[in-house]
């Protein structure tokens, strides 16, 4: 600009003593231009360098004096210079701003892969919190041998350890009925008893198919009528058949008031949890049974002597508070060596077999009966007068005398009894007491000549 104010054509040329300033200035201008490569885009520069360039062309012939040639020069070299430089740059900061995003997506990456692993990290920490509980509960139910408990504790750890529900029910199936029995509930708090004590649609499909059920939805599941209970709401049910010897012998079932509560991993677990249950389960029966064996006589299917006394002791103080009467009867077989050694050790043991019986059908359902020892037997008739208990006695009598015992093929021997009998309260009160005189009876009646009762 000051150069084409001076030089321009109606201008006189500069004075030489402005020369020096007039160089100075371009020589700023030139680095002013080479620095503005490093401040803007490459356009501005370029623009600036090519107009001064041009400036620089017209002013060197008319001032030769000036070295503005050398100015064009030293224009053009610090403008490459700074332009190249300022590429150079430009491709160093284009690089690392790429790199930059790679760097940030693969953190990105990174990031996601590290939420998922922690993700899964819980998923796993909380499925081992819940088998380490299950192994606490197989020690558990290992420990219980009482059907009634083992029942308790299913409800209350698949309760605690499914979570997420407002009941927990477990139903059995009672030997010889069809029907579901509720035999162990568990239920959050401020939640009314369970009233429905048979099990309902959910639970009856559970046992009809022998699989877990998993119900999501129950308003809107096709299987199933919608739950109409009013007292409790079901949203969601998670349901068990307990299986015993690959037969379904009940159910444990878990419901919630919204629905979609439960998982297919629920469903495996509370599976697991089962499998668990069952043993426990068939544990508990083959201990009761293993009890009732040895409470009971092998050959008549009686009671052995010391459940029979101690029954007679509970019914005593039983009748006691309840002013009831009771009698005890003493039974023994007339004869007996005399029997077995005519017809033989079998068939006297078919005698007391067939006098169990004949036991069993004369004395009322409450009686207990049992083998007291050898051929001698004992019936405990609770609420009994004296004067039904001798009826009975009566009875049983006439059934054994009349009762001809096959000792071979085609030939049958009879035995007769003579029987003791003792009536509560007039005769004792204590139970060793009435067992002791209604044995002094038996004998009474064995000295009158057997085949009789002896009631007095
Ligand atoms: P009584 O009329 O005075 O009672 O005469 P009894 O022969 O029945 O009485 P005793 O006490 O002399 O004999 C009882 C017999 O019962 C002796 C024994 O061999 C027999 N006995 C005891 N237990 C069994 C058993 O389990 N099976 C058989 N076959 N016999 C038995
Ligand atoms: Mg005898
Ligand atoms: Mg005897």
């Amino acid at each position: 600009m000051l150069l084409g104010l001076q030089l321009g054509p109606g201008l006189a040329a500069p004075q030489p003593a402005a020369l020096p300033l007039l160089q100075g200035l371009t020589l700023l201008l030139i680095a002013f231009i080479a620095y503005s490569w490093c401040l803007y885009p490459p356009a501005v520069p370029l623009l600036l360098t090519l107009s001064f360039g041009v400036a620089l062309l017209w002013a060197a012939p008319r001032l030769p004096q000036a070295g503005w040639g050398w100015h064009a020069t030293a224009l053009v070299s610090l403008s490459a210079l700074a332009g190249w430089l300022q590429q150079t740059r430009g491709l160093r900061l284009r690089r690392l701003a790429r790199a930059v995003i790679d760097i940030e997506e693969e953190q990105g990456v990174k990031q996601q892969a590290l939420v998922k692993a922690q993700d899964v990290q819980h998923a796993l920490e909380y499925k081992l919190a819940r088998y380490r509980r299950l192994q606490l509960l197989a020690e558990e139910l290992g420990s219980l041998t009482e059907a009634p408990a083992v029942a308790q504790a299913a409800v209350e750890r698949a309760f605690e350890l499914i979570g997420k529900s407002d009941t927990c029910l477990l139903f059995l199936v009672e030997p010889g009925q069809r029907e579901l029995a509720l035999r162990a509930s568990k239920r959050r708090e401020g939640l009314t008893p369970i009233r429905d004590k048979h099990g309902d649609q959910f639970d009856r499909h559970a046992l009809r198919s022998h699989r877990p059920l998993l119900v999501a939805d129950a308003r809107r599941d096709f299987r199933f009528t919608a739950p109409l209970n009013a007292e409790r709401i079901i949203g969601s049910v998670l349901a068990c058949p307990l299986l015993i010897g690959g037969r379904p012998e009940g159910v444990l079932r878990l419901d919630a008031a919204q629905p979609g509560r439960y998982n297919q991993d629920d469903l495996r677990f509370l599976d697991i949890l089962l499998d668990l249950v069952s043993t426990a389960m068939t544990n508990a029966r083959l201990f009761a049974e293993a009890q009732q064996l040895a409470k009971t006589d092998g050959l008549t299917g009686l009671t052995l002597r010391r459940p029979f006394l101690e029954r007679l002791a509970r019914e005593l103080a039983r009748a006691g508070r309840t002013r009831e009467p009771m009698a005890v009867l003493m039974i023994d077989v007339d004869h007996f060596k005399r029997y077995n050694d005519t017809f033989g050790h079998t068939a006297g043991d078919a005698v007391l077999k067939t006098l169990g019986e004949l036991l069993r059908s004369a004395a009322p359902p409450e009686a207990a009966l049992a083998r007291y020892g050898g051929e001698e037997f004992a019936a405990l008739l609770p609420r009994a007068t004296r004067a039904q208990a001798l009826e009975i006695a009566e009875q049983l009598r006439h059934l054994v005398e009349t009762r001809a015992v096959e000792y071979q093929r085609g030939k049958a021997a009879a035995v007769t009894i003579s029987i003791g009998l003792a009536a509560f309260p007039e005769d004792g009160r204590a139970d060793l007491e009435l067992v002791r005189i209604a044995d002094r009876r038996l004998y009474q009646a064995k000295h009158q000549g057997r085949n009789q009762v002896c009631g007095l």
